[in-house]
């Protein structure tokens, strides 16, 4: 017993749950992957809708200046991926006319996209037979097909390889990645779990391990003060290092230093001032 079509008739009331699918169109997914990398679905929702108005195509994200890409990412924070997303799409302009493509190994060498990525736009996007497997993905996995938490990752990826359902691998990633972030959870609610009968990690009476990796705390860190920055540089053409510093309340050599980050990073343009740290430094978004 495999729990397949438990799984999929659980996901059958699911397949509208987010804006991004059903729509087959693999620019929408590769936006959509790229995205929830780093942010949870629900906020990704509002942000994808308002991004798809604004680029509704490749070619359209990719004519477009990186600043009013970034001005576009809103406030899901982790501005760089909105970097690496505009130049993916013009890599996929110039190189594949236009074409997002469909082998995980090309997708894999755009910028801001992984192993992981690749296979779901593979997937997702071209219903390629391959397995997508994030997080979420390999704790299910690991837990219904190996019993445990603590799997390598080679066995994972044979485990959610033979598992596929290569009729339908869209519905089955989808499925997988839906049930990890919502029944799955690091603490299991297996009473509301479709796999439930087919599961070895229920049938074994297992023990969920707790997480050892913690995000560390936002609140005053330097990822907040940089994504700060973003959002003070969002509205205006150019401002100096001395109104950042006063606007947000932190210290010229702070805002220094994360300025100097963002422009390394490609996300803001620095002049040799603001480098420098001098008050008067002037500072833009990157066009
Ligand atoms: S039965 Fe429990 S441990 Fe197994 S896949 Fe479902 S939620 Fe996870």
């Amino acid at each position: 017993m495999t729990g397949r079509g438990e799984l999929l008739a659980w996901f059958a009331g699911r397949r509208r749950a987010y804006p991004w699918r059903g729509t087959g169109d693999p620019y929408r997914v590769l936006v959509s992957e790229v995205m929830l990398q780093q942010t949870q679905a629900a906020r990704v929702a509002p942000a994808y809708r308002s991004f798809v108005r604004r680029f509704p195509t490749i070619r359209s994200l990719a004519r477009a200046p990186r600043s009013d890409v970034v001005r576009a990412w809103g406030t899901l924070g982790y501005n760089r991926r909105a970097v690496a997303l505009s130049e993916a799409a013009r890599v996929i302009v110039r190189d594949h006319r236009g074409r997002v493509p469909a082998e995980p190994e090309t997708l894999a060498r755009l910028p801001g996209v992984g192993p992981y990525t690749a296979a779901a736009v593979a997937s997702l996007g071209h219903r390629v037979p391959v397995a997508a497997i994030d997080t979420n993905v390999r704790r299910v996995v690991g837990r219904a097909r190996l019993g445990r938490d603590d799997a390598p990752p080679t066995d994972v990826e044979a485990a959610a390889m033979a598992w596929l359902d290569r009729a339908d691998p869209a519905s089955w990633s989808q499925a997988l990645m839906d049930l990890g972030r919502e029944v799955c959870r690091p603490v299991p609610r297996c009473g509301a779990c479709p796999l439930a009968a087919a599961c070895r990690f229920r049938a074994e009476g297992a023990t969920p391990q707790r997480g050892s990796r913690r995000q560390g705390r936002f609140e005053g860190s330097f990822r907040q003060l940089r994504g700060a920055v973003i959002r003070e540089l969002r509205g205006t053409e150019a401002t100096t290092l001395r109104t950042l510093a006063t606007r947000l309340g932190r210290g010229l050599d702070e805002v220094t230093a994360a300025v100097a980050r963002l422009s390394a990073e490609g996300l803001v343009r620095a002049g040799p001032a603001a480098l420098a740290g001098r008050p008067g430094g002037r500072v833009r978004l990157a066009p």
